[in-house]
């Protein structure tokens, strides 16, 4: 381990105690969508309150929602000048089933192979703890951080965060801050670390369709009158041209180009592309014409059907045109696409595109999710590019996420940069059975965060904002 490293001596130190810290935050089964485990759940949001306090964070307590408790603790003695950051991570867990497939009882954490294997050793606790344990360290160490440091540690995150953003929206004050720090993510690989700047946004549609009253009897009618599901499969057909792309007017108009630095990244990431094939387990590898497998997937956004329901489904064959037809879409959005303009440029189409007869109703699934974006080039990211070099011994690379969380939610509300430090890797069996963390990756990690505080600071200048 680089000795230059501002954490490496605590590390030495305090690895055995960390260890069993460790394990007894994994042995809470704080499973937050099984009802019978809610007082484990409070159980671990106790265990991080009493983590935060050990840590020497102050003001600790547990901000209650409708469902589970998140935990918040700070340290604001950084000054005025100095940047605010929230670390955010969650200390609830996945459920454990199916039980035989784990080589060692979820809950009774054990290192095999340099892997710490319990249910939260990466997805969330690790991740959590390393970064409570770093700014433990450094206070120890210099009795001051360079950034004045919130942490909120959700209750709720692996059933969807239901409450988390009215949360956000109470305690809006209190989170105020210049720069959120998520750790809930991953790296790449062992080997090439790197950060991730954003994620999709989502927002998704019900289109149904009538074209009579009843389903009619082919033979009678077939023919002269019209078939919901053409009209579904015109529908669906027509969403997107030859090369991949999705015809809604206007839809990439938003969209904002990657920066060359991540382009960059994105080809210098070591991608196979026909191994993700085979684990896709699809035949071949199709999108928008003109960009790679890994700009399609996390810079550009897409559209898919979901489901189309029409007509008869069973054995052998009946003799209707039926009458209605139901078409589900979802489309993912990258930055800086808005839910609410693609929604209506959506629905304008949609409507265009049947003819207008038909007894049409779209209707929205939920509000959307905005896509999340810290530009690559934000002093913030190159603050984290840095601190994470210095420990992995080389340059992290960019990366992004296709899918999303509660990380656009803390960028909006809280009106702040969000960081990704997360050191989970995409085999770390995150949601399955025989969760690990690598235990190397959990040092790394912790070192990172040790680092960042000052990089930030450095970056950052609240003042000049
Ligand atoms: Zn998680």
């Amino acid at each position: 381990m680089d000795s230059s490293l501002r954490l490496a001596d605590y590390v030495e130190a305090e690895r055995d105690r960390i260890v069993q810290t460790l394990f007894d935050y994994l042995r809470i089964p704080s499973i937050s969508s099984q009802p019978e485990h809610a007082p484990d759940v409070r159980r671990s949001a106790d265990f991080t309150a009493g983590l935060l306090r050990d840590a020497g964070l102050e003001n600790v307590t547990l901000l209650e929602t409708d469902g589970a408790p998140a935990v918040y603790g700070d340290w604001l003695h950084a000054g005025a000048d100095a940047p605010t950051a929230v670390v955010y991570g969650h200390h609830d867990v996945q459920p454990v089933d199916p039980l035989d497939l784990w080589t060692s009882p979820p809950f009774e954490p054990v290192i095999v192979d340099g892997e710490c294997r319990a249910r939260g050793a990466v997805d969330d606790k690790g991740q959590v703890l390393y970064e409570i344990e770093a700014v433990r360290g450094l206070l120890g160490r210099d009795g001051v951080l360079p950034c004045n440091v919130k942490f909120l540690i959700e209750g709720e995150e692996e059933v969807g965060s239901p409450h988390f953003e009215p949360l956000l929206e109470r305690e809006r004050d209190r989170l105020a801050c210049d720069v959120v720090v998520v750790s809930d993510t991953g790296m790449w690989s062992i080997d090439v670390p790197s950060v991730c700047t954003g994620m999709r946004g989502l927002v998704a549609f019900d289109i149904h369709i009538r074209t009579g009253r009843i389903d009619l009897h082919s033979g009678s009618f077939g023919g002269a009158v019209p078939n919901p599901a053409h009209l579904a499969a015109r529908l669906v057909a027509a969403l997107h041209d030859g090369e991949g792309r999705v015809t809604v007017p206007g839809f990439y108009d938003d969209v904002r180009p990657l920066l060359p630095a991540e382009k960059e990244s994105f080809e210098r990431l070591p991608f196979d592309a026909d191994k993700w094939r085979e684990m896709a387990g699809v035949g071949a590898l199709v999108g928008e014409v003109g960009y790679t497998t890994l700009e399609r997937t996390w810079s550009r956004p897409t559209c898919d059907v979901v489901g189309i329901t029409v007509g008869y489904g069973g054995a052998g064959i009946k003799t209707i045109v039926p009458a209605e037809a139901n078409v589900k879409v979802s489309f993912r959005l990258v930055a800086d696409q808005s839910p609410a303009r693609v929604a209506a440029a959506f629905e304008a189409w949609a409507r265009a595109a049947l003819p207008a007869w038909a007894e049409v109703s779209i209707h929205s699934e939920g509000p959307g999710v905005a896509p999340a974006l810290t530009p690559a080039d934000h002093p913030a990211v190159g603050a984290l590019r840095t601190a994470i070099g210095r420990v992995f011994g080389t340059a992290p690379l960019l990366t992004r996420e296709g899918g999303s969380g509660p990380e656009e939610a803390l960028g909006r509300v809280l009106d702040a940069p969000v960081l990704y430090l997360g050191v989970g890797l995409p085999d770390d069996r995150f949601h399955a059975p025989n969760e690990r963390m690598i235990m190397d990756m959990f040092w790394k990690g912790l070192l990172s965060a040790g680092e960042l505080w000052a990089e930030l600071a450095a970056a950052l200048h609240p003042g000049a904002r």
